[in-house]
């Protein structure tokens, strides 16, 4: 399909004032649709967002992934995550500290953003110095701020030794009360002037992209559809990793308040076979007065409808307060929801390019238990994508 637009678009201002400014049609409404969309408005193009669900203001039993995350920064490969070749892990290192600075510029406003920058401190069963991938991983955050590798942050933290526990760090991290944040990120785009249309796709999105184009009136389509890139770009390798939250109140009235996170992975590394999925534990407060309790990662597991009963969440719960004793003051009725969501994980790590087929669909998914994380960095990079085809149209016009 031939550009409308037609001349060089050579910078942002520009687009900005083009009242022909290119159209990016938007498939997906959570974190990475949302932070991609923004990023595009920014730079001056117009953006439609299509998704089937959005996250919402008020507490719904249908959220989406992108409010059940525990939002927490963190450096890769991740407590849940792995990479496949060092190429990806590079990439996912420029897209992490791209989103560590954007998230410490809105977490100066941590009221209307929901971002925040806490302490995060990692626990260890075997000396860092013995794990070579968290040695790695501590060299490269050492110049973070509130940087501390100390085993005194054991005792200094209250965690329970019994578990394990020998070593510790800990640095500033962001962190995102996801309700907030994702209704700051609406408003953010709806300000902008993108139009959000509610709508469910089926079947390969290049088949139909040129028809989606005409209807939206698009140059350009992303697909930021999480989980559902499995059916919208016919990947196989995308799969869930079901996780669980358990939300308790953090106000300091069955134990002193929180204000750092703290994370440990029961075993030494990720293991996708462990069918329980007890790899690990997290502490995460959230917004002002809650704590948001987690760990599981059951890989394949499609099933949201989980209660407080089923046998691997009561684990988790048991778990979470072995490792943290003062959290026994909580009982069942202290938790106020169970939240269940599906990380969108895929084999071949984090999908962002075009597609072979049909140039001008780009992928965004595949974001696994960094979503967040993510986001800003690949929603960077995305535009910069973007850019690189509006500002050289006699490239690749013909092969929009
Ligand atoms: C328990 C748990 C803990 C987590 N903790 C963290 C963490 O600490 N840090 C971190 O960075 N990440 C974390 N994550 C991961 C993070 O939540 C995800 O990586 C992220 O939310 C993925 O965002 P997304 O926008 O790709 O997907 P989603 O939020 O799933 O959004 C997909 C969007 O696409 C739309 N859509 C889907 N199919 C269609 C269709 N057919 N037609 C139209 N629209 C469609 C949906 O309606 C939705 O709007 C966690 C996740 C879970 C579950």
């Amino acid at each position: 399909m031939a550009l409308q637009f037609g001349r060089t678009l050579d910078n942002t201002r520009k687009l900005k004032n083009s009242q022909k400014a290119p159209r990016v049609l938007i498939i997906g409404g959570g974190v990475v649709g949302m932070t991609s969309a923004l990023q595009l408005l920014n730079k001056g193009y117009k953006v439609t967002v299509l998704a089937k669900e959005y996250a919402s203001p008020v507490s719904s039993g249908k959220r989406i992934t992108s409010e059940i995350a525990g939002a927490l920064w963190e450096w890769p490969p991740a407590v849940c995550g792995r990479h496949t070749n060092e190429k990806s892990l590079e990439r996912a290192k420029v897209w992490c500290m791209d989103g560590y600075a954007k998230f410490m510029e809105l977490a100066m406003n941590s009221k209307e953003t929901g971002a925040f920058l806490r302490q995060s401190i990692f626990y260890f069963k075997d000396k860092v110095n013995n794990l070579p991938q968290q040695l790695e991983k501590m060299n490269e955050l050492n110049h973070l701020p509130g940087f501390r590798h100390d085993v005194k942050l054991i005792d200094e933290t209250g965690v329970n030794t019994d578990t394990g526990v020998v070593d510790a760090y800990q640095h500033m991290a962001p962190m995102v009360d996801t309700v907030t944040y994702m209704q700051w990120l609406y408003k953010q785009c709806r300000d902008k002037g993108c139009r959000f249309v509610h709508d469910e796709i089926h079947g390969l999105l290049r088949d139909q992209a040129e028809d989606l184009k005409k209807k939206y009136k698009a140059q350009l389509i992303f697909n930021c559809s999480g989980l559902s890139a499995k059916e919208l770009a016919g990947d196989e390798d995308v799969y869930p990793l079901r996780g669980v939250i358990l939300k308790v109140r953090n106000d300091g009235s069955l134990m002193p308040k929180l204000n750092h996170s703290m994370c440990i992975s029961i075993i030494k590394e990720f293991d996708e076979s462990d069918k329980e999925g007890q790899s690990f534990v997290f502490i995460l407060p959230r917004g002002d007065d809650k704590l948001w309790l987690g760990g599981m990662v059951q890989p394949h597991q499609w099933d949201r409808d989980l209660t407080l009963d089923y046998p691997p969440i009561r684990k988790m719960f048991e778990k979470v307060k072995e490792f943290y004793p003062p959290l026994r003051n909580y009982g069942d009725d202290d938790v106020e929801e169970v939240l269940v969501g599906l990380r969108p994980a895929r084999h071949g790590n984090v999908r962002l390019e075009w597609d072979p087929v049909c140039p001008s669909l780009l992928h965004n998914y595949g974001h696994g238990g960094s979503g967040v994380t993510f986001s800003w960095g690949c929603a960077i990079e995305a535009s910069a994508m973007v850019d690189r085809v509006f500002k050289r149209p006699q490239i690749y016009l013909s092969k929009l």
